[in-house]
């Protein structure tokens, strides 16, 4: 590889749904906490969505990701009024753009039994359909037992992890129910509350500027010995290079040995689930990609990008698909998702 090269790098935990977040209405009132920004930002959002505005958030979140090197996104889903075929639409969004995904619907008692049968049904539709996910899991503290049991038996069936919110804020305090059921391919987002013997198996993937938004307490990621670490947005973009210069300031804050080579490492987590990503291509306008240089070089951008041996973005610009087209289409798509939003109650 050239030193102004790299591998695909992977986003390890985004939402693709809140592409569209950007400049959406005020929420009713100011949130005051973690809790109250899921409930009056996200779980609003989430019940706005319909199949279009899925489509076109998840078209502009690949063509942005794509646009900043990441070639593979680990996706977690959630649209409440339109389930079935959900994740569908967001692989196919995907495909479209030549970006991979891992997709799952994120499976929540939060509207009764009936909606979290629903979710449950559509990670178990999507990935006997061959689809490419894990069974998704909104978090212990939204979910009920029987919830958590039945998702973690549809993974096992499937040879799939589960992919879940863990302890982000003091809010989960049930996290502990998850004990019973996690294994070496579940993917545990967060962590920030998790004891260092937590005694939980699988990924914990860091999400340092979206925990920084929430206010919800930094996770110390390198006390996790016992677990690989990873590195996702949490649906903030998937600037992979950003999010590890932010990871890096914000660990460094916390502890001053902390190395770029550290930080560097918690990207590799991604190659877990797509270890082809480490033979994508991606030539950038700096070199040498040394991680001590790019933890204090801000604007480092992707010139060209290889995934599979195909050229999907070349001087800058995506091949397969009209960037013009998709950022016009989605945002027409927010206008109408906005629209929903202020009508709410
Ligand atoms: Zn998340």
């Amino acid at each position: 590889m050239a030193p102004n090269q790299t591998a695909g790098l992977v986003c390890a935990h985004h939402h693709l749904y809140s592409a569209l977040a950007r400049g959406m209405p005020a929420p009713p009132r100011t949130p005051t906490g973690f809790l109250e920004i899921l409930q009056l930002v996200w779980w609003r959002l989430d019940l706005a969505l319909d199949t279009d505005t899925i489509e076109w958030s998840a078209k502009l979140g690949a063509l942005e990701a794509l646009e900043r090197g990441c070639t593979s996104i680990v996706d977690h889903h959630e649209s409440p009024h339109a389930i079935e075929g959900s994740l569908s639409v967001i692989a196919d969004a995907c495909a479209e753009v030549g970006v991979r995904v891992n997709c799952a619907y994120g499976v929540t008692d939060r509207h009764g039994p009936e909606g979290a049968a629903a979710g449950l049904a559509e990670n178990e539709r999507f990935l006997a359909d061959g689809g490419r996910g894990m069974v998704g899991l909104h978090a212990a503290f939204t979910c009920e037992p029987d919830t958590i049991a039945a998702a973690a038996e549809i993974a096992r069936r499937h040879g799939v992890g589960v992919h879940v919110h863990v302890a982000e804020g003091e809010a989960d305090t049930r996290w502990p129910a998850l004990r019973d059921h996690t294994a070496d391919d579940w993917w545990l987002v967060h962590g920030v509350h998790l004891p260092d013997d937590h005694g939980l198996a699988g990924t914990i993937v860091h999400n340092p500027r979206s925990n920084m938004n929430n206010a919800v307490g930094y996770a110390r990621p390198r006390r996790f010995t016992a677990n690989a670490v990873g590195l996702g947005t949490d649906g903030i973009g998937a600037d992979m290079l950003d999010e590890f210069r932010v990871a890096f300031v914000r660990g460094r804050e916390h502890d001053v040995t902390l190395t770029p080579d550290e930080v560097w490492d918690w990207l590799d987590a991604g190659y877990r689930l797509f270890p082809e990503a480490r033979t994508d291509r991606v030539t950038w306008d700096y070199s040498p990609m040394d991680p001590w240089r790019l933890a204090y070089s801000p604007g480092v951008s992707p010139i060209r990008v290889e995934i599979d041996g195909e050229v999907v973005l070349d001087r800058g610009v995506a091949t397969r698909v009209d960037a013009d087209e998709i950022r016009h289409k989605a945002a027409d798509a927010a206008q109408r998702l906005f629209a929903r939003l202020e009508n709410m109650t």
